[in-house]
This record gives C-alpha cells, sequence and structure tokens, in this order.
C-alpha cells in the first residue's frame, strides 16, 4: 500500500499527480487505486473537477470525499482549501468497495439494514471508512444501527463541515453518488492482507466531582444536578454567557461515560434557560464530570498514541480532528499534535464536525476528539522510524502547573467522595450491628410501601429474655450476642428471593423490611430466622431464643399501620410462650 497526499492548485498540477500514480500502478503489482477529496469549500464545480480530472487519468480508481472545516495533509493543517489522498493497494487480495446512500432520519434505518446485510454477504470485509453529513440527524440512533454490523469489523470516520463553525451546509460525494447534502458514503476495505488499526485520542483529562445529567434531550442538555447546566460553568469556572463562551468552555468540556468509555461533549451556546446546547447529543441519567484540556498534557497523550501506532506499522493514517481542536488550538499549533503521526506513515485528513468510531461493538459519536485510522497491507515489517522531536520532549518528565493543580483537585475530591460515602455509610448504619438504623429502616418502610405492585412484608423480632443474659454474663455478652444475631440474619437475607434488609428498631429489637415477595414467604423466611437463632453458639453463654412478629402490607397501608400490626405480632409471640413466630392475620 502506497498513499500519496498532495493539495490542490490547478488541473494541470492534478494532472502531473495523478499521472505520477498512474506511473507507480502501471509499475507496480496493483489491485485498485483509490481518492480522499477533502474539500473546504462550498464550489461544487471545484470539487466536480477534480473528480472528471481522476476519472480521466484513473479510469479504474474510486474516490470519496466531504466538505471540511479545514484539512490536514502530510500531517499538517494545509493551507489549500482542497487536499487529495490517493491509495494505491498493492495485494491482490485487497478488497475495496464504495456505497453512498441519502441519509436522513426517515432513511437511516434502512440504510444501516442494507449496510448491515451488505456486510454479512461480503466476509471480507474489516473496516469501514465512513464520511456522513450530520446536520439535521439523530446521529446517536444512527450511531446505534452502525452497531449492529458484524462483529469485528472496524468503523472510523468524519461528519461533513464547513468552513464556517455557524453554517449549516455541509456534503459528502463519491464515485458512486453525486454531491449530496444528506447522505453517507461507505468504503468497505479488506481482504487477506490488508489490516486496519483505529484509535482515538482526546488528551482531555477528567477534572473534579461527578456531576449527573439530571435533564436533557438529543443535543440540549438542560439541567446538571437538577439546576440548569449553565450553572456548572458559571459557578465553578466562572465562564460568562458571551462572545468568548465557546472558546473558554472548549478548554472544559464535558467527559461521560458511555457505551463504555469516556466521550466529550462541549457546549457550544447558553441558552436563556441555562441550558446548554451541545457539540451533539448527551444522554440524560448519566454520570458527567468536566475535563480539562492543557497544551503539554494533550500532546503527551499524542505521543503515547503515536508510539503505540507505530507498532502497527502503517503504511497510510488518516485523522478526522473534531473542528473545536483547530478553534482550541488556532491554525499554527493545530498542526503540533497532527504532525507526529506523520513520522510514522503519510498522514492526511480533515476538520470534521463529528468524528465516529466503533470501539468494541458500539459505534461512537465523538467530539474534541482526534480518530485515527491506520492501514497496512502485508505483514509489518520493523521501520526505521524518521526522528521527530516532539514540542514536549524538553519537558518531558516534568509537570506543568495546571497539571499539578488538576491532580490536586482529583486527588482531594477522591480523598473527599471517599470520606463522603464513609459518612453516608455511617449516617444510615447501627455502630454495634452493623445493620440500618431505625431511622433508615423507617424511610425505606416508607418508600416500599410507596412504590406500585410492590408487595411489602415485615418481621419484628426481638431476643427472649434478653435482661438475663446481661445480668448473668455482663453487657459486653449481650453486645456479642446482638452482633451473632444480626450476622446471622444478613447471611439469611442474602438467600431470600426478594429485596430483604434489616435495621436494628431499637435495643435488642429488629425490623426486617421485604418487598416483592409472595404471599406467605415472610412467615417462612422468620421461621428459618427463629430455627438459625435458637441453634446459634455463643462463645460465653448458652444457646438463646428470639420472638418474632410477621405482617403483610394491606392495600394502601401507611408504614405506622403495618409497624403497629406487626408489633401486636410479635407481642403476641412473646404471650404465647416466646421463641416462635406469629402473623398479623392470625390476630383478630
Ligand atoms: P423479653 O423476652 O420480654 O423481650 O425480655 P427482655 O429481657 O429481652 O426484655 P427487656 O425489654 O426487659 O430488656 C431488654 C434489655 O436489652 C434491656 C437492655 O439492657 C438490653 N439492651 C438494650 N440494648 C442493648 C445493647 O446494645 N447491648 C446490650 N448488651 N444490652 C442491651
Ligand atoms: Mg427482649
Ligand atoms: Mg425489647
Amino acid at each position: 500500500m502506497k498513499q500519496f497526499q498532495f493539495e490542490f492548485i490547478n488541473a494541470e498540477q492534478l494532472t502531473k499527480e495523478l499521472e505520477k500514480i498512474s506511473l507507480w500502478v502501471k509499475n507496480t503489482m496493483t489491485s485498485g487505486v483509490g481518492f480522499q477529496i477533502y474539500a473546504e469549500t462550498m464550489e461544487h464545480d471545484r470539487v466536480k473537477e477534480v473528480c472528471s480530472l481522476i476519472k480521466s487519468v484513473l479510469p479504474d480508481a474510486y474516490y470519496i470525499g466531504a466538505s471540511t472545516n479545514g484539512n490536514i495533509v502530510n500531517g499538517v493543517k494545509s493551507e489549500s482549501d482542497i487536499v487529495i489522498v490517493g491509495t494505491v493497494f498493492e495485494y491482490p487480495s485487497t478488497k475495496v468497495e464504495v456505497l453512498q446512500y441519502e441519509l436522513t432520519n426517515d432513511t437511516f434505518k434502512d440504510v444501516t439494514a442494507d449496510l448491515v446485510k451488505k456486510v454479512d454477504e461480503r466476509p471480507w470485509v474489516k473496516g469501514i471508512e465512513m464520511l456522513v453529513t450530520i446536520r439535521g440527524m439523530s446521529m446517536t440512533g444512527f450511531c446505534n444501527e452502525l452497531s449492529k454490523v458484524r462483529k469485528g469489523v472496524k468503523i472510523f470516520g468524519g461528519g461533513a463541515f464547513n468552513s464556517d463553525i455557524n453554517s449549516t451546509e455541509t456534503y459528502v460525494f463519491s464515485s458512486s453518488g453525486d454531491i449530496a447534502s444528506h447522505s453517507v458514503v461507505f468504503v468497505l476495505l479488506g481482504g487477506d492482507d490488508l489490516f486496519i488499526s483505529t484509535t482515538y485520542v482526546t488528551g482531555w483529562k477528567p477534572l473534579g466531582r461527578e456531576l449527573f445529567v439530571t435533564k436533557a434531550k438529543g443535543a440540549v442538555l438542560n439541567e446538571i444536578d437538577g439546576q440548569p447546566a449553565y450553572n456548572t460553568y458559571q459557578k465553578y469556572l466562572k465562564i460568562g454567557n458571551d462572545e468568548y463562551f465557546f472558546r473558554n468552555t472548549l478548554e472544559f468540556p464535558l467527559f461521560y461515560y458511555y457505551n463504555g468509555i469516556n466521550i466529550l461533549r462541549a457546549p457550544t451556546n447558553a441558552l436563556p434557560d441555562g441550558s446548554l446546547e451541545m457539540t451533539a447529543d448527551i444522554n440524560e441519567h448519566v454520570k458527567a464530570r468536566l475535563a480539562y484540556g492543557d497544551p503539554e498534557t494533550i500532546l503527551k497523550e499524542i505521543r503515547t498514541a503515536r508510539n503505540s501506532l507505530a507498532e502497527f506499522c502503517p503504511e497510510g493514517i488518516r485523522i478526522y480532528s473534531c473542528a473545536a481542536r483547530r478553534t482550541y488550538w488556532g491554525d499554527t499549533e493545530i498542526s503540533n499534535e497532527t504532525a507526529p503521526f506523520n513520522s510514522v506513515a503519510p498522514t492526511s485528513g480533515f476538520f470534521t464536525s463529528g468524528e465516529f468510531m466503533r470501539t468494541g461493538r458500539f459505534v461512537n459519536q465523538h467530539n474534541v476528539t482526534l480518530v485515527i485510522a491506520a492501514m497496512r497491507e502485508g505483514q509489518a515489517t520493523e521501520q526505521e522510524l524518521q526522528g521527530f522531536s516532539f514540542l514536549s520532549d524538553e519537558s518531558a518528565g516534568k509537570f506543568s502547573l495546571i497539571n499539578r493543580l488538576a491532580n490536586f483537585i482529583e486527588i482531594s475530591t477522591k480523598e473527599l467522595e471517599e470520606a463522603n460515602r464513609r459518612l453516608e455509610v455511617m449516617a444510615v448504619t447501627d455502630e454495634l450491628t452493623q445493620v440500618f438504623n431505625r431511622r433508615e429502616i423507617q424511610k425505606r418502610i416508607k418508600q416500599a410501601l410507596k412504590e406500585e405492585d410492590s408487595s411489602v412484608s415485615l418481621i419484628m423480632l426481638d431476643v427472649d429474655f434478653f435482661k438475663r443474659v446481661n445480668d448473668t454474663y455482663g453487657h459486653k455478652v449481650g453486645d456479642n450476642v446482638l452482633k451473632g444475631l444480626t450476622a446471622m440474619l444478613r447471611d439469611e437475607l442474602d438467600r431470600v428471593r426478594c429485596n430483604a434488609v434489616a435495621g436494628r428498631w431499637g435495643g435488642e429489637e429488629f425490623m426486617v423490611l421485604l418487598s416483592n415477595c409472595a404471599p406467605g414467604y415472610a412467615d417462612k423466611i422468620a421461621e428459618n430466622i427463629r430455627k438459625r437463632f435458637s441453634e446459634l453458639d455463643f462463645e460465653d453463654c448458652p444457646h438463646q431464643t428470639i420472638s418474632l412478629g410477621t405482617a403483610e402490607a394491606l392495600e394502601n397501608e401507611t408504614s405506622d399501620s403495618l409497624c403497629s400490626r406487626v408489633d401486636h405480632a410479635l407481642y403476641d409471640a412473646k404471650n404465647s410462650g416466646r421463641n416462635r413466630v406469629c402473623s398479623a392475620k392470625d390476630i383478630q
């Protein structure tokens, strides 16, 4: 495989470049030629000119292309509005096929179903390169459908864009279809000797405490932790809702955990009600965290990605980089993070409106991310890597100030979260017995009764003649009896076939809450508990017994009424001889 990449200047220059490729094709064993055309222009005629020149010099070649927010050639941001990448496949086993479909919210299910079918019919497919127009589309739905493509097939690509990030005009095109503004182009790539490796790099790091997305719809993030989402940016980062909003929030986009990975979303705009418009869909009820982007940290991650990519020994690299990264770095510095890859293999690509990559089974739309696809034909050979000095080489091993501060926030947040978690547990737990305390079990009984379709039962139990244990063997021995009782209780409740929790009601009295259990089941559990306790051995005192009451909640019963009925049942058990179970339903 050989990748040619160059900027389009004019027809004469392009013809020369194409003839060079044509000559290469004639002199080498080749199986096919394909072109990527990245166009930071809305002038369709210029694109058409490129396409027809390719057709005339290399009539068998395929091509695909998209409008972009800037192009990458030889690893750096191109000055030219059109960049052309030619890939010559040299192994006879390598197969390539281009598909183009109209893509709208009405067609995406048919499109993906057809793609899934075509891939199933073509066992040779190893990867799918995708150029897609994403404006006006539910990309979450589209990605979910794409995830149905045969497992193991890599999927990667980018969303078409416009040189003006506020413009909605975009297009894709290919040798299998026209220039179209609602369309998707797929290149099926495969064969025994073609190898594809995909990866993504953000470089952004999570920062501070977890935030909970309490309300969101599509790409609008309404609320974080029950507050207007904008408040998070105002309160923690003092980012004003002004013309610099996008630039400022770009340093602190949101990471959220979705389909098993961390995905970035950046706010583009704050609405009057405090909702945030995001770069793409964000799901409701996910946990998110602010992330911070710091040039040195990002470049460090780029270095790591570049080094591991080098081990794959690629012959060509495609980069789908978020247009937001171009905004973040600026046009000169942006190349600092793309150039390192060109020292591994010829690297080209474009700035997207969204980057796509499959991780595991799922296809995800990323933002603020570099998606990288590397390709090779044949076995990996030890390549002599061209020397490359990273900008951050001098400071390798050093930590930037922002990195130290972020680390400080990260570690102290973790410590606080851990301390909070311990306090939360303490606040609901009885210290001696480690079951819930009375306040917590009361709260849970009330909650359980509120839930629809949930049958609730209580078991109340009390140690028989416990005063005697204390009086005869001492308070410490008494404490151990209570610990033994609750250890057994927790073990027994772990085995039951319904939700079951226990709490200390007071002194030597305990309450068990059962929900979603069958009628009569509470009596069985209670009897098991009674029997097991009566057989429990204690170090310093003989076997003890408990009495138990049970009650099943009646329709619309209050917790006061239910607790009072189970208390009566327990009283009955005491009065009728102790060491037994009495049910509230047997009380007249
Ligand atoms: P009954 O069978 O009627 O329940 O008789 P009882 O002796 O168990 O009942 P009573 O209510 O007279 O006594 C309960 C005793 O439980 C009194 C109290 O000292 C003891 N107790 C309460 N909490 C604890 C505790 O945390 N540790 C110890 N060791 N004893 C406790
Ligand atoms: Mg007692
Ligand atoms: Mg008691």
